[in-house]
């Protein structure tokens, strides 16, 4: 077995475990980060970059080395109701630097926050290497077991970090509970191509039994179909003719190119789930992003949150870690205070998703087979009279609640690197 000691031991390299990797990095503390996979290339994971997440590129000084990486620019989402097209949330309304989401393909902004903290000496990232359980002593928790393509690991550490996503298994290990909030939903994703001729611009489709959300990605149609939980079974049992011709009920626009879906393969199920820790803590470990909240996709939040809580973190955390002098167990009040931060912000946009989960999406769902077409509700209809509302949603979406803005110090000197003890 290999040994390892680091001050932080971040176990997930998501959005949420890179982010903190960078800050506690440039904050001078000796950070080691693991992912179990050996690359940031997966399928989509979502691709939303959010104005509050480039305000944080900003703090650090990144913005413009970000920007230069591909995007696209969203600056409104549209909805087309029954055949009705109106714009549900103007980005370029927001009084911010950046006024628009930046649609980047996730492992175009893992790499770049890669690429970043790398800068930093105290920054060490292990691919391939799967965060398999804690080491504790006397209800402390005191580091990581890990297996990498070496074999296993076992990394000592004043503070663990799950940032292992919304299965994570550090939250199981540490015996963490976890309250389920519930979903009524699950989503079918999908690629359809784009056509020169389509409307530009993300948004979605809304009719009769059928809630579709296309995120317009240049080329193609990143499609998110929403289906009754548990429902895929029941599709599956009616065939893929029959499905592609739901799509092209859904979303009339794509009728002319179901034809990609060539077999379920291209269809992945994302199974929602929106789900809370009672307590995000134990002493030595804090769980963070969809580890400590899993979000439902409404609004696209998740990446934007998991961002949130890093810098949080860094903020409260970072100028305690980089002071060798504080030993692990001063920091347990520091975790209870990121938990106190970031508790409210995860809390009010799940009673959010919740609400529109239940009072638009289910109707929506079970509306399937009534004779009249779903009307475009009021508030909409006042945004379309009154446009300037349209920056309400999308404060809501673009910055949410209490954003974190970058306070967590860079180091004047680097730290060391993670040191193998053996
Ligand atoms: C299909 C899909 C579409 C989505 N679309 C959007 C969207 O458009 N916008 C949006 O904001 N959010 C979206 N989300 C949600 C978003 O991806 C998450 O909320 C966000 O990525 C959470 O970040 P995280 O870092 O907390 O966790 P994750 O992104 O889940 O990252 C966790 C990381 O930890 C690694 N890991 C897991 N277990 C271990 C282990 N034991 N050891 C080592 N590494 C481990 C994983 O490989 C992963 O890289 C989507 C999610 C899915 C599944």
């Amino acid at each position: 077995m290999t040994g390892l000691s680091t001050r932080c031991c971040i176990v997930g390299g998501g959005p949420a475990g890179m982010m903190l990797g960078l800050l506690l990095a440039r904050a001078g503390v000796e950070t080691l980060v693991l992912e179990k996979h050996a690359d940031f290339l997966r399928d989509f994971r979502g691709d939303t970059v959010h104005p509050s997440t480039l305000d944080v590129m900003d703090d650090l000084g990144l913005l413009e080395s970000f920007l230069a990486r591909p995007y696209d620019k969203a600056e409104r989402l549209h909805a087309t109701i029954s055949g009705q097209r109106v714009t549900i949330a103007d980005f370029s309304r927001l009084r911010r630097r950046s006024n628009f989401i930046a649609m980047m393909p996730q492992w175009e902004f893992l790499d770049f926050v890669r690429d970043e903290a790398e800068r930093h000496a105290g920054f060490r990232l292990m691919l391939d290497c799967e965060g398999v359980g804690l080491v504790e002593q006397g209800g402390q928790v005191r580091g990581v077991e890990a297996v990498g393509v070496d074999g296993p690991v076992r990394i000592a550490a004043d503070l663990v970090i799950a940032a292992d996503g919304r299965r994570s298994v550090l939250r199981s290990c540490a015996g963490l509970v976890v309250k389920d909030i519930g979903a009524p939903i699950d989503v079918l994703w999908m690629r359809l191509p784009k056509r020169p001729s389509d409307p530009a611009g993300s948004g979605g489709f809304i009719d009769t039994g059928h809630f579709m959300a296309t995120i317009d990605r240049g080329s193609y149609w990143q499609c998110a179909y929403v289906i009754a939980k548990g429902g895929i079974e029941a599709i599956q049992a009616r065939g893929l003719e029959a499905f592609r011709r739901e799509v092209a009920s859904a979303a009339p626009l794509l009728e002319d190119r179901v034809s990609h879906i060539a077999d379920w393969n291209d269809v992945k199920l994302l199974s929602v789930a929106v789900d809370r820790l009672e307590r995000w803590w134990k002493p030595g470990l804090l769980c963070i992003g969809d580890a400590a909240h899993a979000m439902s996709p409404i609004g696209g939040v998740g990446i934007n949150l998991a961002v949130q809580d890093a810098v949080a973190t860094a903020n409260i955390l970072g100028p305690s870690l980089a002071d060798a002098r504080i030993d692990a167990a001063a920091l347990v009040p520091l975790l209870e205070k990121v938990q106190a931060r970031r508790l409210f912000p995860a809390r009010a946009t799940q009673a959010l998703q919740v609400a529109i989960q239940k009072r638009l999406l289910t109707p929506v769902l079970q509306s399937s087979g009534r004779q009249r077409p779903l009307g475009v509700p009021w508030p909409l209809r006042l945004m379309q009279r009154w446009p300037m509302l349209q920056a309400l949603p999308a404060y809501a979406v673009g910055v949410g609640v209490r954003p974190e803005r970058v306070r967590s110090p860079a180091a004047a000197r680097p730290r060391v690197m993670a040191q193998s003890t053996g």
